[in-house]
C-alpha cells in the first residue's frame, strides 16, 4: 500500500483536482489517499473560530456562506450528473449546519480544533464522491476513527495501525482509500489537529502506521529545493535527502514539510518523495537511506526564534551548571534548539515562549537573564558539509550582518546560524550565492 498526500493548492480547484484523479489513476496498486482542505479555507477557518471566540455573529454568519458557496461551485463544477450533484451537496449542507450548531457554543480550544478541521472534512467528501462520479471506486475513511494521538512529538503509530487495518480490512472497496490529514484524536479522545500544515504529518504518521511502501507528498512545487523559493530567486530541487538531511530541513523552516513530518518514518526505511501536482513527470525530491551524494544540499530558516542569555560569573570553573539550567527547561516542557557557551555565560534557543516567564524567574537564581525576541534560524544543511572546502564560504557572512550565535559541530550535517528576523532575507540570499553559485554549484 502506497500513501499519496495532496495539499492545498492540489485540491484548490476543479482543474486541479482532475490532475489529482490523473495522478492517482495513473499508479497501479492499493492506495490511501491523504487530503488537506481546499487552499484558503483553513485561513478562513481560523478566521471563523476568532470570529466565534470574539461573538462576532455575523461575521461567522458571512464565513459559513463564503465557504458553502465555495464547495458548492467546486461540487457544480466537478459533478455534472443532477442528482449526484444534489447528493453531494446536501452532504455538504449537513456538515455546514453541524459547523454553524459549533458555531453557537462557547469557545475553547477543542471548538477551535472542531472549526479548523472542518476544511479536511468537506474536501474529501467532495473529493471521493467526484471519484465514484467518475467510476474510480474508493472508501472514505473518517480519519478520526484511527487517528488517536496522545503523544504529537511522539505517535504510536503501532497503535494507529492497528486501528486503521481492521477498519481496511472491513471495508468494501480496498484498493483505494481516502482520508482526512491535519486532524486526531488526542489523549481525551477529543478532535485536535497535528498544527498548521498538519497534514504531511498525517500522511508520515499513517505510512509508518501500515508499513506502507513508499510516501508520495503532491504540492505546488517539484521537490524540496536548496533554498526558500518564496525569498529567494534561481532556487532548484534537490534530487536526494537522506531522512536525517530532511528531518533538519523540515524542522527548521523548509515550508513544503511539516516540521515533523520525517520523525516517524526515520528507521523505517520508507522512501518519501515530493512531487508536483502540476508537473507530475518532473523529477522532485526522494527522502530515502540511499541517497548517496555527501555534501551540501539546502538552506532553511525558522522564524520565531527567541534568545535567552544567562551569565554568571558562578558558572567559572563550575560543574553541575549545565544540568540545572536544562532541569528548567524539562520543568517546562520547552525544548532547545540551539546552544553555545562560554565560561561564563550560555546562550540558547527555543521556539516556543509559552512558558517563558516561568523560565525567567527560576533562571535569574542563577545569573543575570537577557532574552532577544524576533530571530531567525538559518540552518545549512548536508551529510559532511562540515568536511567541504566551500563550506568557510559561509562565515563570509560574518561581514555583512550581525550573528547572534553559530552551532557548528554539533552533527555532521548541519551548520546553524542566529540572526536578528531582519537581516533573514539577506543572510538567505547572500548564503545563496555564496554556497549555491559559485564553483559548487558544478558538483551538483
Ligand atoms: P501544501 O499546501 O501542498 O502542503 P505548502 O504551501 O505547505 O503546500 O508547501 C509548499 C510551499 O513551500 C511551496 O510553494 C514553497 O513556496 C514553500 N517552500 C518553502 N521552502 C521550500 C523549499 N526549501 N523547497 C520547496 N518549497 C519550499
Ligand atoms: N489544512 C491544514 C492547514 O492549512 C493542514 C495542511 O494543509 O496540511 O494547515
Ligand atoms: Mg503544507
Amino acid at each position: 500500500m502506497k500513501i499519496l498526500k495532496f495539499g492545498g493548492t492540489s485540491v484548490g480547484s476543479a482543474a486541479s483536482i482532475r490532475n489529482v484523479k490523473k495522478i492517482i489513476t495513473s499508479q497501479p496498486g492499493a492506495k490511501l489517499l491523504v487530503v488537506s482542505a481546499m487552499s484558503g479555507v483553513t485561513n478562513r477557518l481560523v478566521e471563523l473560530s476568532r470570529a466565534v471566540k470574539n461573538d462576532q455573529k455575523e461575521n461567522v454568519a458571512a464565513i459559513i456562506q463564503e465557504l458553502q458557496v465555495k464547495h458548492f461551485g467546486l461540487i457544480d463544477e466537478l459533478i455534472d450528473d443532477a442528482s449526484a450533484n444534489d447528493e453531494v451537496r446536501s452532504g455538504i449542507s449537513a456538515q455546514l449546519e453541524i459547523l454553524k450548531a459549533d458555531c453557537n457554543e462557547i469557545w475553547d480550544q477543542y471548538l477551535d480544533a472542531r472549526i479548523l478541521t472542518t476544511g479536511e472534512s468537506l474536501l474529501s467528501f467532495i473529493f471521493s464522491s467526484y471519484l465514484k462520479e467518475q467510476n474510480v471506486g474508493n472508501t472514505l475513511l473518517d480519519a478520526r476513527d484511527f487517528m488517536h494521538i496522545s503523544n504529537l512529538e511522539n505517535p504510536d503509530t503501532g497503535y494507529v495501525g492497528e486501528l486503521l487495518n481492521d477498519i481496511m480490512k472491513a471495508s468494501e472497496v480496498n484498493d483505494i482509500f481516502i482520508t482526512q490529514g491535519f486532524v486526531r484524536l488526542d489523549e481525551n479522545l477529543k478532535v485536535s489537529t497535528l498544527k498548521r500544515g498538519g497534514s504531511d504529518y498525517t500522511a508520515t504518521i499513517l505510512g509508518a502506521a501500515i508499513r506502507a511502501s513508499e510516501i508520495q507528498i503532491w504540492t505546488d512545487i517539484s521537490g524540496l529545493h536548496n533554498n526558500d523559493p518564496r525569498f529567494v530567486e534561481n532556487t532548484h530541487a534537490v534530487a536526494q535527502l537522506s531522512f536525517e538531511e530532511a528531518a533538519e530541513l523540515a524542522y527548521f523552516g523548509a515550508k513544503i514539510l511539516h516540521p515533523q513530518t520525517i520523525s516517524p518514518v526515520i528507521g523505517k526505511n520508507i522512501p518519501v518523495y515530493l512531487k508536483n501536482t502540476f508537473t507530475p513527470d518532473a523529477q522532485g525530491t526522494c527522502i530515502s537511506a540511499l541517497a548517496e551524494r555527501k555534501g551540501l544540499k539546502a538552506i532553511s530558516a525558522k522564524d520565531d526564534i527567541t534568545a535567552i542569555k544567562i551569565k554568571s560569573n558562578r558558572m567559572l570553573m563550575a560543574h553541575g551548571f549545565l544540568k540545572k539550567i536544562f532541569e528548567v527547561f524539562d520543568k517546562y516542557e520547552t525544548a532547545i534548539d540551539m546552544i553555545t557557551t562560554s565560561e561564563i555565560a550560555i546562550s540558547l534557543t527555543i521556539d516556543n515562549i509559552r512558558n517563558l516567564d516561568h523560565i525567567v524567574t527560576d533562571l535569574e537564581q542563577y545569573g543575570e537573564i537577557s532574552i532577544d525576541y524576533s530571530h531567525s534560524i538559518i540552518c545549512v544543511v548536508g551529510e559532511g558539509l562540515i568536511e567541504e572546502k566551500n563550506t568557510s564560504r559561509l562565515f563570509e557572512i560574518l561581514q555583512d550582518v550581525p550573528v547572534r550565535m553559530i552551532s557548528y559541530g554539533g552533527s555532521n550535517n548541519n551548520i546553524s546560524l542566529l540572526v536578528d528576523t531582519r537581516h533573514k532575507v539577506e543572510v538567505l540570499q547572500k548564503l545563496n550565492e555564496k554556497l549555491f553559485q559559485r564553483n559548487l554549484v558544478n558538483s551538483l
